[in-house]
């Protein structure tokens, strides 16, 4: 369920008690840091989902020494969930703390520049920021449990924003749609055709976009008839989480998924699955069977055809190539 609150003067302590914190952590490590305060709470009067986002900025090199010192007050690193320049960090401290995204971020991040843009702008003009909050909140009306809705429904206000604050590089991973993530999955597929696989990719990305799993097929390399790229995305994504569910999540794969992938999609409790090529054979998302619609427990949403052509193509020219190479006595190149 997606909460749009009013502003709260609280997440304004919030950050400075947090940071205040962060700061006696790191002042010998790494004197330089410079903790901001980003996201939708560091807007005074603006709507928000409760969260406290947190940069802090570092000089090149840094990093690993920042690391040491936030390890210090209890916090675990994440990894970079697929955006360069930005690494997570999650809290388990014993002592409670406010709800908060912490991350460590170098100096001249594009990542970094994004965020401080997008804040400064918001704070700079009233009309904007009550503008924002409109559309925050009727995203949220309207897609109440569709994460990804909701986010493809505040983006093109966040990138004429980008636009108009002159942030040299806006694409970032979240605001380009849903063909920008097929894309990700596609780099996967070719991947698989490069190993021989039939080539088929898939990522699955967290709640808030962020890209926490990947896969590609490895049925010939595993002699595995479960090495669907579908599966191995979701694997991948439940040992970054600790938890097999995913709740929230969403999967995009190049190929219709067969009965086998949605039977573990519908298990693993995904939100939502976007596939690019239909499969009039083996689909089970409509294309042969649909199992999202035959079994009860099914709650995921599907929507298929997006990128469709491309992912197509890839499959149609991987087995063409296959075929010539079998009518040739000799194989070329041997
Ligand atoms: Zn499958």
């Amino acid at each position: 369920m997606i909460t749009v609150e009013p502003y709260d003067p609280q997440w304004a302590a919030d950050f400075e008690k947090i940071s205040a914190d962060l700061q006696s952590a790191l002042i010998s490590l790494v004197p330089d840091a410079v903790i901001h305060h980003v996201g939708s709470t560091s807007v005074p009067g603006l709507a928000a989902k409760p969260v406290i986002d947190i940069d802090i900025e570092t000089p090149r090199g840094a990093f690993f020494a920042a690391k040491s010192a936030l390890g210090t007050l209890g916090y675990a690193h994440q990894g970079d969930y697929g955006v360069t320049g930005r690494e997570a960090f999650k809290y388990l401290g014993a002592a409670p703390r406010p709800r908060h995204h912490l991350y460590v971020c170098e100096s001249g991040s594009a990542e970094l520049a994004r965020h401080l843009a997008l804040r400064d702008r918001l704070r700079a003009d009233d009309r904007e920021r009550d503008e924002y909050a409109r559309i925050k909140r009727e995203g949220a009306r309207l897609y109440p449990d569709d994460i990804d809705a909701y986010i493809a429904h505040k983006a093109a206000f966040i990138l004429a924003l980008y636009k108009k604050a002159g942030v040299p590089d806006f694409a970032s991973r979240v605001y380009d749609g849903y063909e920008h993530q097929m894309s990700r999955a596609i780099a996967l597929a070719k991947e698989a055709a490069h190993f021989g696989e039939t080539p088929v990719g898939a990522v699955v990305l967290s709640p808030d976009g962020a890209v926490i799993g990947r896969g590609r097929n490895r049925r010939e390399a595993r002699s595995d008839v479960a090495a669907h790229a579908e599966i191995e995305a979701m694997r991948d994504a439940a040992a970054r989480l600790g938890d097999w569910r995913l709740t929230g999540c969403s999967l995009y794969v190049t190929l219709e998924p067969c009965a086998m992938c949605a039977g573990a999609i519908i298990a693993s409790r995904v939100s939502a699955v976007y596939f690019g090529a239909a499969d009039k054979l083996a689909g089970a998302c409509g294309g042969r069977v649909n199992l999202f619609m035959e079994l009860p427990n099914a709650g995921t949403a599907v929507t298929g055809g997006i990128l469709a052509e491309e992912c197509g193509r890839l499959l149609s020219a991987f087995f063409a190539e296959r075929r010539r190479d079998a009518d040739e006595p000799v194989r070329r190149g041997d």
